[in-house]
């Protein structure tokens, strides 16, 4: 599903969470949000290249920090690999990843059981959960 997104839309998502709407945040962001993605550092980096080629990618990376340190996007970090997706829906949901095609998308499972059973107890603020496998 694509989401179409204006400058004024963007910087006023910005303006709420407190940060400053520069160049490259803008794009980075849209580049995320315009179609819901979970992509690496590579990946994000090889589209600035095509369309701002300017970007270092020590910029890049100080970009997707402040978009992190404001709650608008989320990382989810798989076992066994060093390797950070980032993940443009911020929303409480859970992902599968795909062993064959190495691949990582939502799920739509319910486990408000998890959190019923431990709200007592804790202040939970997200619940991260990657299942591993094959699509059949
Ligand atoms: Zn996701």
């Amino acid at each position: 599903m694509k989401r179409n997104l204006n400058i004024e839309e963007i910087e006023k998502v910005f303006d709420k969470v407190g940060l400053q709407a520069t160049a490259q945040r803008i794009a980075i962001y849209k580049y995320l949000y315009e179609e819901p993605k979970h992509v690496t550092v590579d990946e994000i980096k090889e589209w600035t290249d095509k369309n701002f080629p300017k970007l270092s990618l020590a910029t890049v990376y100080n970009t997707i920090n402040s978009l992190l340190e404001h709650g608008l996007i989320k990382f989810v970090k798989l076992n066994n690999s060093d390797k950070v997706i980032y993940d443009s829906n911020t929303s409480k949901h859970y992902h599968f990843f795909d062993k064959e095609k190495n691949q990582l998308k939502d799920i739509d499972i319910d486990i408000s059981y998890i959190e019923n059973q431990l709200k007592e107890k804790y202040n939970i603020s997200d619940i991260s959960l990657v299942v591993y496998g094959t699509e059949k």
